[in-house]
């Protein structure tokens, strides 16, 4: 596969805190990490400039947390970004293990461990063909790594946003529960705002939208899906203005 000519020059890649738990449902899963990290690598070996957004759904979720009782809905979600901060930290090891140059970036200061997120300095970052792993979200409680996803790809002029699910792409109704479920092969935002698809949330989308960055949905676990979107193959469903 590695022939081909990617179709993009700068990518955001959103992997989910759920996508890098793989089976087990909460942690890390050295398997998919690993796995995720070869497919990464994959892409910088064809040049393509990688910025990386980690969710930390698979550690805590700030309205979780409150829901429980635990905290109140900003300590949890100060705790939900720093759980985005673990999951990078995997992330980084991962690909440096695999001698990919890999900067962690976050939108809170933890001076010892990351560096503190500047758009500028990401962007000279990824032009010399590192990877940035952007972390703690937007920084603020109320947001999500969507969000942040989104709001990092615009500030590095992506070409294109990358959501890995566990499903391969946006579907009118749950795959897992109706059987007669229709995969889209590509939607406007607005369809997706009007049909209320579970896609990303409203404020993601709305900022796709607003800065015309396209979206591609997919399947990370299976085989040769990143490199089929990098590459141009129809995989998954694509989302544009
Ligand atoms: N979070 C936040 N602000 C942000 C991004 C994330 O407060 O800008 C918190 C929030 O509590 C969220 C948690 O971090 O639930 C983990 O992020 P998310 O749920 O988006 O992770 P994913 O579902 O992608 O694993």
């Amino acid at each position: 596969m590695s022939d081909k000519t990617p179709s993009y020059n700068r990518i955001l890649l959103k992997l989910s805190g759920e996508a890098l738990a793989g089976g087990q449902g909460m942690g890390i899963n050295a398997d998919v990490l690993n796995k995720m990290s070869l497919d990464i690598a994959h892409l910088c070996g064809l040049g393509v400039q990688v910025g990386i957004v980690v969710g930390g759904g698979n550690i805590y979720r700030g309205a979780e947390l409150q829901k429980q009782g635990l905290v109140g809905r900003v300590t949890g979600d100060q705790m939900g970004m720093l759980a985005t901060v673990m999951n990078g930290l995997a992330m980084r090891d991962a690909l440096e293990r695999r001698n990919i140059k890999t900067r962690l970036l976050s939108a809170l200061p933890i001076g010892e461990v990351t560096e503190g997120f500047s758009s500028r300095n990401a962007n000279r970052y990824l032009t010399a063909g590192e990877v940035c792993i952007f972390v703690a979200g937007t920084g603020n409680p109320f947001f999500t790594t969507d969000t942040a996803a989104c709001l990092r790809g615009i500030e590095i002029e992506a070409d294109l946003i990358l959501k890995a699910t566990k499903v391969d792409g946006v579907y009118d109704k749950d795959p897992a529960i109706n059987d007669d479920a229709k995969k889209y092969n590509s939607l406007t935002f607005d369809e997706v705002l009007e049909q209320k698809l579970g896609v990303m949330d409203l404020t993601a989308i709305a900022l796709l939208r607003e800065h015309n960055v396209p979206l591609q949905v997919f399947d990370m676990n299976k085989n040769y899906a990143l490199i089929n979107v990098i590459t141009g193959e129809n995989e998954g469903t694509y989302v544009s203005q």
